[in-house]
């Protein structure tokens, strides 16, 4: 049952529960003030009421005060009956003496005779409120000390006009009431759909929002409330989105773009090779063109899915201490005979300690592996390659140089974007889509490392990569 309402609650509005939580509050309020004030004026005119009461036991008491002391119980009766019986304040009073003998009993209290109150018990005055054929009376009981003697007295008044203020003051807090709780209601829906207006405007805008206008925005608030901060957080998350999306429609284009060279190239030369018939040597340099832009598509292909998988975050790193001079020693190797063939000079300083760093070894050897490709791809016979691993401070630095081309100052922070070439004919001559530097510094940062370059046009280049080194683990103990 509990859970039902709360579902219901759950499904109304904000401006709506605002408004029944409001209502509820400004209900319970009312009845407080109304039950508060209906007290307060009951307790004032009773107080009024009672006040002329006791006047009268005052008038009671002085006239029983002039009677002479040693006057006889009968006497006094008769004094007072002639008295009170032409008295209009004698019209609800009643009198005993001390010996619990009459006095004095008005004609309507003999046809309505008080339940009394045992003498013995009045030790101070008793007032209370009684209804008699329908009238109210507010009636007082207490004892009279007069020369001696001891006298109860019962004496009431009427308090017709008393309640009837009363009823006619409850009566209006009934009518006004419901009238006054309709209002606020009403007000208190107003407000609150006033206050949240600016929700419906970035609802409907919102909606429209979709990949082919994100670059609309949410309605700017100016409220400086919360409102504004969420607008304003909407529209910042809305920047983040459209900058990701940009990056990659630009992607994409540029992987087809990339894509579409070799393919091209390979059609054509197939298409030049069988418009007529050849000698085998002349189809033997078709198939090797064909297979060189086939060897460099898959390379490119290859580069384009380890992006995209990076992207997803669905690369996985294989990380465990890795010894970094062996790990480069091996790459070292196969580029030993790449120099060689392309007539440069090759020397690699790993005459050092172990260095090991947390990581992956694959992707490790990938990294050396793109910097040495570039150095050899851009520089030019009989040019110089070096590579060198040391440590510096917690880190360990590998640096990859050229005497190459180099890199215009301006261009060097751009190197590490994708599909960035500096000399877009000559790297294309070369093979290089503009990857392997996004794809090197993903595995730098992926390693907590950071990687920057140095270089001057025409003088050579210096890759300089830093990752954090750990400590040598020890070697598992040989089972004896
Ligand atoms: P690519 O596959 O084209 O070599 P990279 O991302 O590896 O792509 O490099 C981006 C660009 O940076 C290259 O096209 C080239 O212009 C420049 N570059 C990279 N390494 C070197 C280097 N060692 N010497 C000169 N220019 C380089």
């Amino acid at each position: 049952m509990v859970s039902h309402e709360k579902t219901v609650m759950r499904r109304l509005s904000i401006g709506l529960r605002l408004t029944l939580w409001y209502l509820a509050f400004f209900a319970l309020a009312q009845i407080a003030f109304g039950a508060g004030m209906w007290l307060i004026l009951r307790h004032n005119l009773y107080d009024l009421v009672d006040d002329g009461l006791e006047e009268q036991v005052d008038d009671l008491k002085n006239f029983l005060q002039s009677q002479p002391k040693e006057r006889s119980l009968a006497k006094v009766r008769e004094e007072v009956n002639e008295t009170y019986a032409i008295e209009h304040s004698g019209n609800y009073l009643e009198v005993y003496a001390e010996n619990g003998e009459l006095i004095y009993r008005s004609a309507f209290l003999q046809a309505h005779p008080a339940e009394l109150v045992p003498p013995d018990q009045v030790t101070r005055p008793i007032l209370r409120s009684r209804k008699i054929e329908g009238r109210h009376f507010r009636f007082i009981v207490q004892k009279l000390d007069v020369n001696g003697h001891v006298y109860t007295v019962e004496m009431g008044v009427p308090s017709e006009d008393a309640v009837e203020t009363l009823h006619l003051f409850r009566s209006y807090l009934l009518m006004f009431a419901p009238l006054l709780l309709l209002a606020a209601a009403g007000g208190g829906y107003w407000l609150s759909r006033r206050a949240l207006s600016p929700v419906d405007a970035l609802v409907r805008t919102a909606r429209v929002v979709s990949g082919t206008n994100l670059n609309s925005r949410l309605q700017k608030l100016e409220t400086g409330d919360e409102l504004q901060r969420l607008s304003d957080t909407l529209n910042e998350m809305l920047d983040r989105i459209e900058a990701a999306f940009l990056r990659i429609t630009e992607f994409t284009a540029d992987a087809s773009h990339e894509l579409r060279t070799p393919v091209a190239l390979i059609r054509t030369e197939a298409e030049l090779a069988l418009r007529r018939s050849r000698e085998e040597a002349e189809y033997k340099e078709s198939l090797r063109h064909i297979l060189t832009e086939a060897e460099r598509t898959t390379v490119l292909i290859e580069q384009l899915l380890s992006l995209a998988r990076t992207d997803s975050g669905r690369e996985k790193l294989n990380l465990q201490p890795v010894d970094l001079r062996e790990t480069l020693r091996k790459v070292v190797g196969g580029w030993q005979q790449v120099a060689t063939i392309r007539d440069l000079q090759f020397s690699a300083n790993l005459d050092v300690p172990d260095f090991f760093v947390m990581g992956d070894e694959t992707l490790l050897r990938r990294l050396a592996d793109i910097l040495l490709d570039n150095a050899f791809k851009y520089t030019i016979a009989p040019g110089s390659v070096w590579l060198s691993l040391e440590a510096k401070g917690e880190s360990v630095v590998i640096t990859v140089k050229d005497s190459g081309v180099g890199i215009p100052e301006q261009e060097q922070s751009k190197v590490f974007e994708r599909f960035y070439r500096v000399d877009k004919a000559r790297s294309r001559a070369q093979g290089g889509a503009g990857l392997g530097l996004a794809i090197a510094q993903w595995i730098v940062r992926q390693h907590g490392g950071s990687i920057g370059v140095q270089s001057r046009s025409g003088d050579g280049s210096a890759f300089r990569v830093e990752l954090p080194m750990i400590a040598v683990p020890a070697k598992n103990p040989q089972p004896a």
